[in-house]
C-alpha cells in the first residue's frame, strides 16, 4: 500500500481564504477589521521567524496585525503591564505571547493574564477547562489543525476507531486526545514512560505524534491503513557540505507510507494548519468580542 499524502498546505489555504473572507463580512459589519497583537520576547530565531510569518499571514486575511518586540531582558512585570493594556484595548481580538519565554519570564502566570476571551491560542487555563468538560472555547491551533486535517478523511465522527497520540503536552497531546474523545475515538495518550510503544501504536487506527524525536516512529509499528498526522518538526544534522539538515517529522515517512492509508508530511501538513488556525480563532474572537453571531468556521 502507499499512502495517501494529506496536503497540509492546501487545507490550510482553503481556510485562510475563507477566513480572509469572513475578515471582510466582520469589517463592514463592526467598522474595523479583527486584531491579532502578537508579543515576541528577546532574539530567539525560530520564534522571529514564526512571528514574522504570522504577522503577513494576518495581513493576508484581511486583518490587522499589532507585533510588539520586547528585548530579552523584559522583567515579568513590564510583559504583564503590556498584556493588561492589550487586554483593554478593543482593536486586539487576540492576543499571543510566543513561546518560549527567556527564563526569567514565567510563562504560566503571563497565559493567565491573558483574558480567555482573547486567547486565540487556547492556553488559558479556561479555556483548557472548557475543552475537557465540552464547552465552547478557544482550542490551541495545532490539534485542531489536525482534527480539520482528520475530519477531511473521517468526517467529525471517529465512532469505532481508536486513536494513539504519542505526546501529553498542554499545547499538543493533551487537547489533541480530548478533541479526538470527543469525536468518539476509543484514546490512547502515550509518553516517555509508556511501555511497548510500538505494541500500543499498532492498535491505532488514527496515530498522532507529538513527541520532538526526529523518525522515531517505524513503519512496522504501524497497523495497514492507519492515519497518520505527524506533528514533529525536528531538524536532521546537516549532510557535509550542505548548509541546513533536513526537517523531518516524528514518524519515519518513507517507511510509513508503505504500511499507513494516508500520512502528513513534514513540512507542508500540521504546520501550515497551525497558523491558518490562528487566524481562524482570532476571527471568532472578533465576532465573539464584538457581541455579533460568529460565522460556523
Ligand atoms: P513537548 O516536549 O512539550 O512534549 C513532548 C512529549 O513527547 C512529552 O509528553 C513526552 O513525554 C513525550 N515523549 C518524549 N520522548 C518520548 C518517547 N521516547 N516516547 C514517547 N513519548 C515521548 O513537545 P510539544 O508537544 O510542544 O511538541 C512536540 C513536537 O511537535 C515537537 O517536535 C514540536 O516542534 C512539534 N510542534 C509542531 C507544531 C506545528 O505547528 N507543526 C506546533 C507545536 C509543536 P513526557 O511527558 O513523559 O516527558
Amino acid at each position: 500500500m502507499t499512502a495517501e499524502v494529506i496536503d497540509g498546505k492546501a487545507a490550510a489555504a482553503r481556510l485562510r481564504e475563507r477566513v480572509g473572507a469572513l475578515a471582510l463580512d466582520f469589517a463592514r459589519q463592526a467598522e474595523r477589521k479583527p486584531g491579532l497583537a502578537v508579543v515576541l520576547i528577546g532574539e530567539d530565531a525560530a520564534s522571529q521567524v514564526y512571528v514574522g510569518a504570522k504577522g503577513k499571514a494576518t495581513v493576508a486575511a484581511n486583518m490587522n496585525s499589532f507585533e510588539h518586540h520586547l528585548p530579552a531582558d523584559t522583567p515579568q512585570d513590564a510583559l504583564l503591564t503590556l498584556v493588561e493594556q492589550l487586554n483593554a484595548d478593543k482593536a486586539v481580538d487576540g492576543i499571543l505571547v510566543q513561546l518560549p519565554l527567556p527564563p526569567q519570564l514565567d510563562a504560566q502566570a503571563v497565559i493567565a493574564a491573558i483574558s480567555p476571551d482573547k486567547d486565540v491560542d487556547g492556553f488559558h487555563v479556561s479555556n483548557a477547562g472548557r475543552l475537557a468538560v465540552g464547552q465552547d472555547g478557544f482550542v490551541p491551533c495545532t490539534p485542531l489543525g489536525c482534527m480539520m486535517l482528520l475530519e477531511e478523511r473521517h468526517g467529525s465522527d471517529l465512532s469505532g476507531m481508536e486513536a494513539v497520540v504519542i505526546g501529553r503536552s498542554n499545547i499538543v497531546g493533551k487537547p489533541m486526545a480530548q478533541l479526538l474523545l470527543q469525536a468518539n475515538a476509543t484514546v490512547t495518550i502515550a509518553h516517555s514512560r509508556t511501555r511497548n510503544l510500538a505494541e500500543v501504536v499498532r492498535r491505532a487506527d488514527v496515530v498522532v505524534a507529538a513527541v520532538g524525536l526526529a523518525e522515531m516512529v517505524r513503519g512496522d509499528w504501524l497497523k495497514p491503513g492507519a492515519t497518520i498526522i505527524d506533528v514533529g518538526i525536528n531538524r536532521l544534522p546537516p549532510e557535509p557540505g550542505a548548509g541546513k539538515g533536513r526537517l523531518v517529522g516524528d514518524v519515519a515517512f518513507a517507511e510509513a507510507r508503505e504500511v499507513a492509508g494516508a500520512i502528513t508530511p513534514v513540512p507542508g501538513g500540521v504546520g501550515p494548519m497551525t497558523i491558518a488556525v490562528l487566524l481562524r480563532n482570532t476571527l471568532v474572537a472578533a465576532y465573539q468580542n464584538s457581541g455579533l453571531a460568529k460565522p460556523d468556521i
